[in-house]
């Protein structure tokens, strides 16, 4: 299930997960009442015997990369992987408990204990086969005429919250005036992780689209298809599909918010797709009245318009057929199950084998009911000292950035005066929503697992449309509360840090500072640092597009940024690939504003303390190195080749090595803790800073 684009341009620390997160098949698999315990800074995820300043990265996560080898359920495995899996574990033991419970629940409760039952019980599940698609597929061959296509199309935009179904609707802030919620139109329609997946020539990539249509094929098969009609379907749904991508933007134009900022009224919209009967799609959304558009992409609108004008109504029905499957097919029988991971998971991520079945239900109970199981997640595990904790640390690092701030040498006062405020304005929001989401108008049963899916995406879809229109709800959250991750949205101006990122090895009370500043100072320094990255940065306090910068000192920020984009251009992904540091820029830029604003907070909190209470030496290790470490090891990662090549495409973030690597050797403060000499690999010729 992929819910329909968010087009508030959130900057998270991680990379979305792409599949379900653990070992499995491990014997006697169990739930948790307890979280298992990992320290902040791992001496065992070391590597001693590698040279701090030749490879920091094997130096700092060299024992971790080999401890941890990816298991066969998962395209990579990470420090933050292995938290979530934590989590997830633990989880596991709430929702098996209130699973099996019937009496005394609470609303929320009875929800997602039912909807774990439900989607557990998979001689259930296996019975039902592929009817959960039967009233889609009769909608679809009801269709007589591509001006039947808007209707039709509302309701599954409706049912599935999916953007694969040609484009993506959905509500989002007025890049303009950020207080104003209206109605986004943005660009979509495509089975494969990018645009690119289309266009790229390389044998690699020609491979996977031919893997691609036989996987579509093949799905035609299972719903009763001839091999000869299903072959023929396969190839026109790349076809229509490959036209989509061909009118999309790519990643790196979405990054700028300009690109994707068109506003038009209902004739504007109209305007765009002849043939396409906004006034009929917009009824069957129950939004008919709605006249105040974004189009993210016009010219993705009129290839659609000409798409729709140039194929029959039996190509769209066939288009339409394979989403349906494709969106549905985890929550169907194995047949459909088991094809769908072939292709998505193993053939594009090298994954080896599905996940265990109670790791799935877990991250879908998360996924649409994230809020309540976020509050059983909340009160036994986030503690209101360790909030209090976080917020302290949260608040020194924002001091810290409003020293660099003042500090820098290249920004002319006014703009530092600008810059100040929106620092000022920018919400702390941590450990979870201080208002729950309200579930009561999500009906879930214990057995009926995909009407489950359908009714919690039909939930989510009308959430979002009701706020068309609506003051801005400014509490609310972007991410649930177990979520091991953390974002800067733009738009709100707000720093978000789910209670699950707040956690060891992450956050670890139990360790000295120094690499809780590493770790999470870095973290939090990152977040705030998306404010005035190469995205952020356009972005004025109140969360308005609006250009704050004198020209000079845009001038100057951006030669900075140069420095970081040539300086990851030069970087391996895996065989040829490149990162692509025009895409990564703002995560790059954020890593180590982050790093740097870690360290002033740490140095703050060091002078505030009684000399007796000062750091020293542990493990071996100086308070400074024990700093760096501790950044480091959060960044810990192993990955699959075949995942690589799908996040050099797709994922705006460097893969861990150079999320370290590309750090120290721009920060003297790094080549001092460790002694390392000019000319030695960790040491810049040329050092880049922005923040
Ligand atoms: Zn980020």
């Amino acid at each position: 299930m992929r819910p329909l684009i968010r087009l508030a341009v959130s900057l998270s620390i991680a990379g979305a997960a792409t599949v379900a997160h653990a070992q499995s098949n491990a014997p006697a698999e169990r739930p948790t009442t307890t979280f298992p315990y990992t320290p902040g800074l791992d001496v065992a995820s070391m590597d001693k015997s590698a040279d701090p300043c030749v490879d920091f990265y094997q130096y700092a996560c060299g024992g971790w990369m080999k401890n941890n080898p990816v298991p066969a359920d998962q395209a990579r495995w990470s420090v933050y992987s292995k938290l979530t899996q934590d989590n997830q574990r633990y989880l596991w033991g709430i929702l098996d408990g209130l699973a099996a419970q019937h009496a005394g629940r609470n609303v929320n409760q009875q929800k997602i204990g039912d909807y774990f039952a439900s989607c557990m019980d998979e001689k259930a599940i296996e019975q039902r086969g592929a009817a959960p698609l039967a009233p889609y597929l009769a909608q679809i061959a009801a269709m007589r005429s591509n001006r039947d296509l808007p209707r039709v199309l509302a309701r599954l935009h409706m049912d599935f919250g999916d953007d694969a179904f040609f484009f993506g609707f959905d509500s989002s802030q007025d890049f303009k005036d950020s207080t104003r919620v209206i109605a986004f139109a943005s660009g979509g329609g495509i089975g494969l992780p990018d645009r690119d997946s289309y266009l790229k020539t390389d044998a690699k990539s020609v491979d996977v689209r031919t893997k691609y249509v036989a996987h579509i094929a093949q799905t035609f098969v299972l719903l009763g298809e001839t091999p000869e009609q299903a072959a023929r379907g396969a190839a026109k749904v790349m076809e229509i599909e490959t036209a989509l991508a061909n009118a999309s933007l790519s990643r790196v134009d979405k990054r700028d918010p300009y690109k994707l900022l068109h506003k038009v009224n209902a004739k504007g919209l109209q305007a765009l797709t002849p043939g396409f009967d906004w006034q009929a799609y917009l009824g069957e959304l129950g939004q008919s009245k709605l006249n105040n558009f974004n189009v993210t992409e016009p010219a993705f609108f009129k290839q659609l318009a000409s798409l729709l004008a140039a194929n029959d109504v039996a190509a769209v029905q066939t288009y339409l057929r394979w989403h349906v499957a494709r969106n549905m097919a985890p929550a169907l029988s194995k047949n459909f199950d088991n094809a769908h991971f072939d292709f998505f998971s193993k053939t594009l991520r090298g994954v080896e084998q599905q996940p265990p079945r109670w790791k799935r239900c877990v991250r879908m109970v998360d996924q649409q009911l994230g809020e309540a199981l976020g509050q059983e997640f909340v009160s036994r595990a986030f503690s209101p000292q360790l909030k209090e904790k976080s917020l302290h640390m949260t608040r020194q690092v924002e001091e810290a950035m409003a020293k660099d701030i003042d500090s820098l040498d290249w920004m002319s006062a006014d703009t530092k005066k600008r810059a100040q405020q929106k620092l000022k304005a920018i919400v702390n929001k941590i450990g979870y929503p201080d208002q729950w989401r309200d579930y009561g108008a999500y009906t879930v049963k214990a057995d009926d697992y995909a009407g489950n899916v359908v009714r919690g995406n039909i939930f989510e879809v009308k959430r979002h449309l009701a706020k068309i229109g609506k003051p801005l709800d400014r509490k609310e959250w972007g991410m649930t509360p177990p979520t091991v991750n953390a974002y800067f949205n733009p738009q709100m101006n707000d720093i978000n840090f789910p209670a699950g990122v707040l956690q060891p090895p992450l956050f670890d009370p139990k360790m000295d500072d120094a690499p809780n500043y590493g770790n999470t100072g870095g973290t939090i320094g990152h977040e705030l640092t998306h404010a005035f990255d190469d995205e952020g940065r356009q972005f004025d306090a109140n969360g308005n597009l609006k250009d704050w910068w004198t020209r000079r000192d845009a001038k100057a920020f951006e030669e900075r940024a140069q420095c970081i984009v040539d300086q990851y251009a030069q970087y391996t992904v895996v065989d040829d690939i490149k990162i692509n540091s025009k895409l990564t820029l703002g995560e790059d830029v954020a890593d180590l504003g982050g790093l740097i604003l870690g360290w002033m907070a740490w140095q703050t909190e060091m002078a505030s303390m009684p000399q007796q209470a000062k750091p020293a030496l542990r493990d071996g290790l100086s308070p400074e190195q024990r700093f760096f470490v501790g950044n480091a090891q959060w960044a810990c990662e192993n990955d699959r080749p075949e995942n690589l090549r799908v996040k050099a495409l797709t994922d705006p973030h460097s893969p861990g090595r150079f999320r370290v690597n590309g750090l120290v050797v721009n920060m003297p403060e790094f080549q001092k803790a460790f002694q390392c000499k000019a000319g030695q690999p960790m040491v810049a010729e040329k050092r880049c800073r922005v923040w």
